[in-house]
């Protein structure tokens, strides 16, 4: 099958690899019919984050037909359509109980090992994303093996287009999930640092779940416009502004907002600052974003961080949030537990992911489009693949 593969900074390739099989009796194999690209997966193309092996396959968002499924799969029949979640949880260890899948201690066979500890840092396993998370091969790819398909995969009702609910495998819920953390509700105020995929559905996330005032800060004109004329955002442009966080504390009776949420994580280029850290040899971050998050809050508010970190933040203002008594909410999401009623939303008219994509490009041509995203060219929003076969 065809499939894209990692080789190096900036360097994939879609190839021939061999195809899939089952292996665990929970297992399915999925016929890939919408992949898309993802942040997270610029941090890989990046090389910001370590554990990639030559010709690792990518890709963590990703819908299909189940082709073939193990002897103990009890929820799903070949012919079903679903969407599948990034993160792979077995659904009955101490964290699945608790609907904390991403924290799910059984699927990442990574955990301790590379970690050296008992109490291992990482999470759950998740799909096309560096042996540290367990060496799951990804799914942007014709097929892909996808594991306690009892747990994660979501059957999707006949008739509804592939677009609409792609992103319920992981951008969709991360939003949500960021607003629900920062207890966004009727009458928020809400500032989202980032106008990429994530920052996007946050808005849409924050919309729905009533909020008033909507800042979002980006340098991206095109984003930011986009975000606008889509979420009604109060867009802030920090190009052209010396400090978004004084802006929006003058725009919020010099009392900040009720949350802030990180959608940007490790910034796209490296500061001076930015060093390479910790015993896994991850980057540093020089934390602007952070500190920019902290200070738009106002006092008794929620800093909420969806944007992936690793290692050491720089500069980070503790003594502010102190002061504040601000909380932070943040980590990988919990994806399968908010897919359900996410999907309603999505059914209902509610909720309109697919207003996002700006690229629809054959499996072919995925190296092309991680270029268009990771580089912000042709207005790119998010790129949706789409394997021939
Ligand atoms: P993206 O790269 O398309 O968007 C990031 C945006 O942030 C860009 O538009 C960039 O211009 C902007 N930005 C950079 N520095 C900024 C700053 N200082 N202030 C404001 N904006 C700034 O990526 P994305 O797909 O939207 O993903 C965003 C983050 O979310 C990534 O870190 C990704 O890894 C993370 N993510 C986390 C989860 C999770 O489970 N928590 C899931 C998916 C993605
Ligand atoms: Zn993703
Ligand atoms: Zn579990």
């Amino acid at each position: 099958m065809k499939a894209l593969t990692y080789h190096g900074v900036r360097d994939v390739r879609v190839e021939n690899v061999p195809d899939p099989r089952l292996h665990e009796p929970d297992d399915i194999l999925l016929r890939v019919t919408a992949t898309a690209i993802c942040g997270s997966d610029l941090h890989l193309y990046r090389g910001k984050v370590p554990g990639l092996k030559d010709g690792d396959i990518l890709g963590h968002e990703f819908m299909g037909v189940v082709e073939e499924v193990g002897r103990d799969v009890t929820r799903l029949a070949p012919g079903d359509r679903v969407v599948v979640p990034f993160t792979i949880s077995c659904g009955h260890c101490f964290f699945c109980e608790r609907a904390l899948y991403s924290a799910c201690e059984t699927t990442n066979p990574a955990r301790g090992a590379i970690m050296n500890k008992k109490t291992a840092r990482s999470g759950a396993g998740m799909f096309g994303y560096t042996h540290l998370y367990g060496g799951y091969a990804g799914g942007q790819a014709e097929y892909v093996r996808v594991p306690k398909a009892n747990v994660g995969p979501l059957k999707l009702p006949p008739g509804v287009a592939d677009d609409r609910v792609l992103f319920l495998s992981d951008i969709l819920p991360t939003g949500y999930q960021a607003a629900l953390n920062g207890n966004v509700g009727p009458g928020s105020s809400v500032a989202i640092f980032g106008a990429g995929p994530v920052g996007l559905m946050a808005a849409a996330s924050a919309r729905l779940l009533g909020a008033e005032q909507i800042f979002m800060i980006d340098h991206h004109a095109y984003r930011l416009a986009f975000a606008e004329a889509t979420y009604g955002v109060v867009p802030i442009n920090f190009d052209d502004i010396e400090d978004p966080a004084e802006r929006i504390i003058e725009l919020t009776g010099f009392r900040g907002v009720d949350c802030a949420i990180d959608a940007v994580g490790f910034e796209a280029k490296g500061s001076a600052l930015e060093t390479v850290l910790t015993d896994l040899k991850l980057e540093g971050s020089s934390g602007k974003c952070l500190r920019q998050a902290i200070a738009a809050t106002r006092r008794g508010g929620i800093v909420s961080v969806p944007g992936v970190y690793a290692g050491f933040i720089h500069g980070f203002l503790f003594g502010d949030a102190f002061e504040k008594g601000l909380s932070f909410r943040m980590g990988q999401t919990h994806t399968q537990h908010h897919m359900p009623v996410l999907l309603e939303h999505i059914l209902e008219g509610r909720l309109n992911p697919e207003v996002i994509i700006s690229h629809h490009l054959p499996l072919d041509q995925a190296a092309e489009g991680y270029r268009l995203f990771a580089e912000k060219l042709e207005d790119c929003r998010k790129v949706v693949l789409t394997p021939s076969a």
